[in-house]
């Protein structure tokens, strides 16, 4: 029998595989960030909690993953997207 095969992502914060349905999307469109599967471009993978949320924005993680088309973006401004993006962030991290 076939193995069942679960496509796993890396989260750009931590390093850490899980399967997409844990994870935040990011994508970046022309010089903007939003959040989402189902927006075409070139995407980058966040755990959801706040840690690995605010960790992608430093040492220009986010930026180096998404090939640098992202303005300055703020860690409040990176969760409205998230939110805005249909995701529930678990604050508990
Ligand atoms: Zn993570």
């Amino acid at each position: 029998m076939q193995k069942l095969q679960v496509p796993l992502r890396t989260c750009i914060s931590c390093r850490r595989k899980a399967e997409k349905k844990h994870l935040v999307r990011v994508v970046a469109c022309k010089d903007d960030v939003g959040a989402g599967e189902g927006l075409s471009g070139r995407g980058a993978y966040i755990c959801r909690n706040l840690r690995c949320i605010a960790g992608a924005l430093k040492g220009r993680r986010l930026a180096k993953a998404l090939k640098g088309r992202i303005k300055n973006l703020g860690p409040d401004d990176f969760l409205r997207v998230i939110e805005e993006g249909g995701y529930r962030i678990d604050a508990k991290y």
